[in-house]
């Protein structure tokens, strides 16, 4: 990202923000409410227009290029609030995660699923349940697995523990370390502070759409103000 502003009409959501993910870490985006946390995603999904600024990835400018492209070059999200297609089972909602591949019909495809069932034994066992009718952290599941079916290299993640029991929470954030270690890059975005600063290579903070800090997730969680601004009594 580079220098990058994005407007809701005058109301200007994020501003000259520069930041680099580094292919196969975890980067987390840390900020308050309103600090412009989900427009930064949903500007590098496509899905914001960009006032100013650029976005490269991979080399290559994407700054303009339609969301459905970027999924073909392989930047994916689950969005926040999860965004299952209620009446669909959770097959078919996974099936949509690979709306762009072609191969949906090989041994990889199955593979890939497979790979989202071992990550998620829970949506294999309700394979053929609607997703509406699954329970928030199960959608949650969904909405990653969803999202790996693009079979991304950099894997956007927005407030994935939104909702979430506590032992849901440590147990999806086990599962970003993992699909990290299997090799997709991954930009976090998080109110929960202290686990994303745990797990996270490089963090950087916003705050009202400007990115004030920026260090490695071990810095951040040690600095005295990020601790008092963002962690409470949590680390
Ligand atoms: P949260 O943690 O509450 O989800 P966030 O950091 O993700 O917040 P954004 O959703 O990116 O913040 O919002 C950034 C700013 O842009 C806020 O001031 C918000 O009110 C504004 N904004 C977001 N979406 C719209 C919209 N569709 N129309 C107008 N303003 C918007």
């Amino acid at each position: 990202m580079r220098g990058l502003c994005v407007n809701y009409g005058h109301i200007e959501a994020i501003r000259d923000i520069s930041f680099n993910v580094e292919e196969g870490t975890i980067a987390t985006l840390i900020g308050a409410n309103g600090a412009g946390k989900t427009t930064t995603l949903k500007t590098i999904s496509g899905l914001r227009k960009v006032r100013a600024g650029a976005i490269i990835f991979d080399g290559k400018d994407i700054t303009h290029m339609p969301p459905y492209e970027r999924v073909l070059r392989g930047i994916s999200q689950s969005p926040e609030g999860r965004g299952c297609f209620p009446g669909m089972s959770v097959r078919e909602n996974l099936d949509m995660g690979a709306y762009t591949r072609k191969d949906r019909k090989t041994p990889a495809y199955q593979q890939d699923l497979d790979r989202v069932f071992d990550l998620f034994p829970r949506l294999k066992e309700r394979e053929k349940q609607p997703a509406g009718s699954m329970s928030g952290g199960e959608q949650q599941m969904l909405a990653i697995g969803r999202a790996l079916m693009a079979k991304p290299r950099l894997l956007l993640l927005d407030e994935p523990s939104m909702g979430l029991a506590p032992k849901l929470i440590a147990q999806i954030f086990t599962i970003i370390t993992e699909i990290n270690a299997q090799g997709t890059t991954v930009l976090l975005v998080e109110q929960n502070a202290a686990q994303a600063l745990k797990r996270a290579d490089t963090a950087h903070i916003l705050e009202t759409g400007e990115v004030v800090r920026s260090g490695t997730g071990a810095e951040l969680a040690a600095d005295g103000s990020v601790k008092a601004a963002y962690l409470g009594g949590d680390v």
